[in-house]
Parts: C-alpha cells; structure tokens; sequence
C-alpha cells in the first residue's frame, strides 16, 4: 500500500547512543528504559531493542498488554510494570513473565495465587512501591515494611525491588525531591538493617537520575531522556541532555500550493487575513495526528526549504495552511518539518508545547497511530 506523505522519522542509532549515554553517566546505577505508551510514541518495541543494545538492563511499560507486545516481539528482557496489574491480569504477568510492582494486599494475594495456578517452579519477583509524597499510587511509607514482610510470607513470591517516584524532580528548585529522598532513603535503610533489601532499589526517573544523583541507587527509570528530550525546559542543561540526540522528527511534503490576495483569509473560521499576497502551502497532516489545534492561533511554525514559515490559519484534522510569504520557490512535494530540523533550523516537541501550554511528553504522545513511523 501507498504510504502517505506524512511521517514520523526515528532515529534508533540516537537511541541507542542515548541509552548508551545514560548508562556512562549513572554507573554504577543500571538503566532501565522507559518505553510505556508505545515508546512515547516512537514505537516500543524498536525503541526497547535499540534501548537495550546502548546497554539497558531493563525495560518498563504500563500495562500488561504493552508488556505483551514486546514478548510477542521475542524481547525476553526483563520488564517492569509501572503500575500494580488488575487481579485479572496476574495470570498473563505469570505466563509472559513480567515483573509487577504491587502496593496493596489484594495485589500481593493475587500474584501469589496466580503463580501457584501455574505450577511455577521458581518464586515471581515483585517490586514493592512505596509512595514518599507523590501521592498517585504506593503504599504508605509507615506500611512499607509490613507490606514487604508480607511478601516474604508468600513463597511463591519473592522481593526483587524497592522503589518510588518523584513529584517534582523536573523543577530544580524544589527542596521536595531531596524530602522524598530522606524519607525514601530512611525506608530503605530500615530495610537493610533487617536484612531485607532486595537487590534493586530505584527512584529516579530522567529528571532525578540526571539532576539528584543520590537518587540513581540500583536502577534509574528513564523515559523521556531516552528520546533525548528534556523533561523540562528548566533541566536542559544537565549534563548529559545537551549531548543527548533527538530521535523523532514529524515530517511531510507539500501536496498543494496557491497564491492567496492579501486580505482574504485561509482555513476554518478565516480568523487571519494575510497582510499581503501570499504563497499559502498545504500540508497533510493535522490535529488527527498530534498537531495541536492551538498552535494555528498561537504562533505555531513548520520548516520548509530550511526556513521557518508560520501556520496561515486553524490547524484542520487531516491538513494544515502554511504561509509563504511572497516566496513562490514552495512546490508540490517540497519536505516539511513540523518536528526536528531541516538545515539550521529547528522545531522540537518543548517549542511546541511551550506554545500550546503543555509538556513535550504529551506532544510525543500525541504523534497518533496513523502517522508511519520510518526507523532510520
Ligand atoms: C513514566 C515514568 C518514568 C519515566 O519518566 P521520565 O520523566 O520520562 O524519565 C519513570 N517512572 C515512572 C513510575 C513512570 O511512570
């Protein structure tokens, strides 16, 4: 089948030499890479393989079914689920041999019975999380303890993490990460002095891992850095992100092109006229593949011939208008890049989102499934 002239282009050597990065810099620390909600958008299951030939040790993904995918894929890594699975669900974590957290009992007992169905010979590890102050999901820290006693009570069961998340490790400033530190750090040494501690302990997503490195402890869990992207405006200077490579670009080609009088307007609601006669280009892609419908009103820009030109109007679900200017060199065909660089310039997923008032996370995420992704 025909491609369509929209696609989003992933450089897997930048995430290979990314991951490749990221472990030099937290060593002794191992990384496990990040790749729930497909591989924030670039596709999990190239992005584990490239992940894991850089030197990840581990993988993480949200749910079970994304975890699935990668064995159907024959990646037998280990892979952590972010979230305790649903009851149901334990029966595939046991046969796809996923690694679950778990921070309730209702969690503990169902594991512990699903791998006993199985006839399992060896225990199932599960990574205890406890929640220092983020307050989304954990178990308490004065219950940690008893919570990992719990799971010793259980031989089909056996600890082989500890672990917890950060708030606010993206906002330098903030003394909240080193609070979340001491109180995770305390619980972590109570455990050691019973002689509980499992061999993996770990903390840090990217912002922590990079910019607190007391938290890196065994592991560091990192997504967005991975995709060599900043978890925040605010860290991109941290070393190592500015020598980390951006591996997605959205790119796609002119597919037809008109001069517009000065006056008239383009596009749903012709809230624009254009100042003076212009070369107006359309461009394939819209809001139905991640391009924000704001940024049509806030001052969004796409590259064209190695130059910067502004949107001309609403961004529509299947296209969007782009305003030339009075250059008529613009032709059918001619390469946009909506995301990443073409000659000097360069538009990236935290401009985009700086405009639109949300994260470049959300951008990565938002790249929809019908946009091809092409692994370079
Ligand atoms: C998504 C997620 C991460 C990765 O965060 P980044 O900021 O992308 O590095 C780490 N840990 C948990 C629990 C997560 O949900």
């Amino acid at each position: 089948m025909a491609s369509r002239p929209a696609w989003a282009e992933v450089d897997l050597g930048a995430i290979r030499d990314n991951a490749a990065l990221l472990v030099r810099t937290v060593a002794p620390a191992r990384l496990c890479a990040v790749i729930k909600a497909s591989g924030y958008g670039h596709g999990a299951v190239a992005v584990a393989r490239a992940a894991l030939e850089g030197g990840a040790s581990w993988l993480a993904v949200a749910l079970v079914e994304e975890g699935a995918v990668l064995r159907a894929h024959g990646i037998d890594a280990p892979v952590l689920l972010l979230s305790e699975p649903p009851g149901e669900a334990m029966d595939d974590v046991v046969a796809l041999g996923l690694t679950p957290t778990i921070y309730t009992r209702r969690g503990l007992g169902a594991a512990a019975k699903a791998v006993a169905s199985a006839g399992a010979l060896q225990p199932l590890p599960v990574h205890v999380k406890v929640d220092t102050g983020m307050h989304r999901v954990g178990v308490g820290v004065d219950d940690a303890l008893s919570m990992v006693r719990s799971v010793g009570q259980h031989p089909e069961l056996r600890l082989g993490g500890f672990w917890t998340h950060f708030a606010v490790a993206d906002e330098p400033g903030d003394p909240f990460t080193a609070l979340q530190c001491d109180r995770f750090g305390a619980a972590v040494e109570e455990l050691t002095s019973l002689g509980l501690r499992p061999a993996l302990v770990h903390a840090a997503n990217s912002a922590g891992a990079l910019a607190h490195p007391r938290s890196r402890y065994d592991l560091v869990r990192c997504g967005i850095s991975l995709y060599g992207v900043a978890p925040s405006p605010a860290l991109a200077s941290v070393t190592p992100l500015p020598s980390l490579r951006v591996a997605l670009s959205l790119r796609a080609r002119v597919s037809f092109v008109k001069r517009v009088a000065g006056g008239e307007a383009v596009s749903y609601g012709l809230r624009r006229p254009l100042s003076r006669r212009s070369t107006v280009a359309t461009v394939p892609v819209g809001y139905a593949d991640g391009v924000p419908w704001r940024l049509g009103a806030s001052g969004g820009e796409v590259l064209i011939g190695g130059r910067r030109r502004p949107l001309a109007g609403a961004v529509t679900m299947d296209q969007i208008l782009v305003d030339c200017g009075d250059d008529s060199g613009v032709r059918p065909g001619d390469e946009v890049v909506l995301l990443g660089r073409q000659g000097t310039e360069q538009v990236t997923a935290w401009d985009w989102a700086s405009l639109t008032g949300t994260i470049a996370y959300e951008i990565l995420c938002g790249i929809s499934p019908r946009v091809p992704r092409v692994y370079v």
